[in-house]
């Protein structure tokens, strides 16, 4: 099938103006004869909700935690990105859009990262309006830092708690709203479902996770906003709550999942200590501004890290990038962090770690400053692994981070399935094969608070949408499945335990499609993962009832969508002949181990059509095309 992107018509920096100029209008009056669902109350969809809310429209938000403030994105740590050009650096909307195109290894669609940096300087004036304390420097002016894969500092950052101090700004406007009779939030209600009527988006199915409820909710149109997939893995940096079953479910109905083997690991996380371990955590890209990565020269050296000289310490990243230093990006930097760890020089237990060490920059600005600049991010540190970091350098190591992929979307965050919106982590977005450092911020809240608004009012204002309400059939349908769905989990009484189903996924995840994939190891991943789905879905064991609080149903659900997600991913990453971003092939790689794109095959984002269970997906391509920033091989020595 053709994908049509809509991409408008002009000059790269004119499109986004011509689509707002062409855009359908709705009337104030008539903005409140229009209903709309924001699934997800994360900064791209608490943004979007609160927008549309302002707007006029109707909203129903939901969410499954029990305040729109515990979204995932409260996590956020480093910064946001954004083209102010404060420092007077160099910096432009022109630089982050070919930043970010670079970065993403030449696998995102130009038009949209273009609007990305375009909008970005408004998110900066939209929160500080709100009131966001974002670091400033001592006369008053907002303080910048860097981050990977930009040798400018446009990173705008509130200490190392950026993502709650934004989410708290859209938090209020929100609950403006919500106040104003604009927002109704619907928190503690998993959506289970998409409802398709007439090839329309037109409603959702959700179950109330305190009373178990399965209820239809009918709007004239869906925004999905539910976050990134990266907990496929069991282990990773996302909260324990993150999940794909909202965008899976879509995809089940006919959305497309582009690019599900985009995975991002992130270099910095704090090494796994244990079999049992159920999450992984992360020490903020912001700490390599001032942190120096190294590991002792010689291999197997077990020497505590203050006795090992200096001369006798690799600083690896310094050595082969000596541009970008420790902030080249972080598929490169984890992909050496391996390298390193694989030719017997980690440390730490397992020998699977590098060194995050700080004690250049302490002696150069002071432990104060230090502190000031990434205190709460220390104390983590020391909570967690009982060294301090401010006298022992950190131990990090690689980990799974940020999914690129999602459901595939045009220039107006539309799905394939018209009426369908998917704004944040959870659309394929617009970081292609690797995000850099401090974009995800900026992408969920220019979708939600200005991309999003546009577009969703066009399509409200383009008209033909027929009255459906939730007695219609395709609600009973879905209801009816939900139910089934969730009574069979109950009734199987097998012997194995959800987490259990999940970490063996995650392990064979990691192991055959993690920071380096083969040939051989995806084909085992995928003759395993069947195997284990079977297994699931005979011997899994869920405790309690279906009409209380019960976390071990909701799970289920969950990790029965992981294990459809987990092949896709692995069929994604098999048929993509060529390494790029976080996709890394080791068939194809150059001779210093850097990614070796194939862009004359491979230049496409892959969209995947669902063709029902235990069928082969179908796979759609859109082609990209370079026509302002050059396709060439990326290089950040
Ligand atoms: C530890 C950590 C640190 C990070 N630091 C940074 C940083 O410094 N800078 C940066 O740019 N990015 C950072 N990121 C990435 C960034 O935080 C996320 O990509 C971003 O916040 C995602 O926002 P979102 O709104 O798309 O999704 P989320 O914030 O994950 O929100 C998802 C929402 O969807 C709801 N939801 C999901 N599924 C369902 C369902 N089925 N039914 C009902 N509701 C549902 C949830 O309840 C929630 O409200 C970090 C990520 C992590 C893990």
């Amino acid at each position: 099938m053709a994908l049509d992107s809509k991409i408008p018509s002009g000059p790269i920096e004119k499109k986004w103006e011509k689509a707002k100029a062409d855009q359908k209008l709705v009337n104030p009056a008539n903005k409140r004869k229009f209903n709309i669902i924001v699934v997800g109350t994360g900064l791209a969809g608490g943004a979007a909700a609160a927008s549309l809310g302002e707007m006029g429209y109707n909203v129903k938000a939901f969410a499954y935690q029990d305040s729109a403030r515990r979204a995932h994105s409260i996590a956020a740590q480093g910064g946001i990105n954004a083209a102010k050009n404060y420092q007077n650096d160099g910096d432009s909307v022109f630089r982050l859009f070919y930043d970010t195109i670079k970065g993403g290894d030449f696998r995102a669609r130009e038009a949209n990262v273009y609007r990305l940096a375009e909008v970005s300087a408004n998110i900066i004036d939209q929160c500080v309006a709100q009131g966001v304390p974002f670091a400033r420097e001592y006369g008053g002016t907002l303080a910048n830092r860097s981050f990977g894969g930009a040798q400018v500092s446009r990173t705008f950052y509130a200490r190392g708690q950026t993502g709650q101090q934004l989410l708290l700004g859209a938090y209020s406007a929100l609950m403006r709203q919500v106040g104003a009779g604009q927002v109704k939030m619907y928190p503690r209600h998993e959506m289970v479902d998409v409802v398709v009527v007439d090839g329309r988006a037109r409603g959702i199915v959700t179950r109330n996770m305190t009373t178990g409820a399965i209820e239809s909710h009918v709007a004239d149109c869906v925004v999905l906003a539910t976050g990134g997939y990266g907990n496929v893995f069991y282990l990773s940096t996302n909260a324990k709550g993150c999940n794909a079953t909202a965008i899976w479910r879509a995809h089940r109905r006919g959305a497309f999942f582009a690019n599900p083997c985009y995975t991002q690991i992130h270099p910095t996380c704090i090494p796994r200590s244990g079999e049992y371990q159920s999450k992984l955590t992360l020490m903020s890209e912001s700490l390599r501004n001032d942190g120096r990565i190294w590991v002792p020269k010689k291999p197997g050296d077990k020497r505590p890290p203050e006795q090992i000289p200096e001369d006798e310490r690799d600083y690896y990243l310094e050595r082969i990038y000596p541009s970008y230093g420790n902030l080249a990006p972080r598929d490169i930097s984890s992909r050496q962090a391996k390298y390193r760890c694989d030719e017997g020089r980690g440390v730490g237990p397992g020998g699977l770690g590098v060194y995050l060490d700080f004690s250049e920059s302490i002696k150069r600005l002071g432990k104060k400053t230090i502190a000031e600049r990434y205190g709460n991010l220390f104390e983590m540190y020391d909570r967690i692994t009982g060294e301090n970091p401010y006298e022992v350098p950190m131990r990090i190591y690689p980990a799974v981070h940020y999914t690129m992929g999602g459901l595939w979307v045009d220039y107006n965050l539309m799905s394939n399935l018209t009426g369908l919106f998917v704004g944040g982590e959870a659309n394929f977005s617009d970081h292609g094969a690797n995000r850099l450092g401090a974009s995800a911020l900026m992408q969920g809240l220019a979708d939600g608070y200005f991309v999003l608004p546009y577009t969703v009012s066009n399509y409200l204002g383009q008209g033909g949408l027929g009255k459906v309400d939730t007695g219609h059939q395709a609600f009973k349908d879905a209801e009816k499945e939900a139910k089934e769905r969730y009574d069979k989990f109950l009734k199987m009484n097998g012997k194995r335990s959800v987490d259990s189903f999940h970490r063996e996924l995650g392990d064979l995840l990691w192991n055959n499609v993690g920071m380096a994939r083969s040939e051989k190891s995806l084909q085992e991943a995928l003759s395993k993962i069947p195997a284990i789905r079977d297994e699931f879905h005979k011997n899994l064991r869920v405790l309690g009832a279906g009409n209380e609080l019960n976390q071990e149903l909701e799970k289920a659900g969950r990790v029965a969508d992981f294990l459809e997600l987990a092949e896709l991913l692995a069929w994604d990453a098999l048929q993509r002949n060529e390494s790029c971003g976080g996709h890394f092939r080791v068939e194809y790689a150059t001779p210093d181990g850097e990614a070796q794109r194939n862009d004359a095959e491979y230049a496409y984002a892959a969209a995947w059509e669902w063709k029902g269970p235990g069928q082969p997906w179908n796979l759609n391509k859109e082609p990209l095309t370079f026509e302002t920033v050059h396709l060439a091989t990326r290089s950040y020595k």
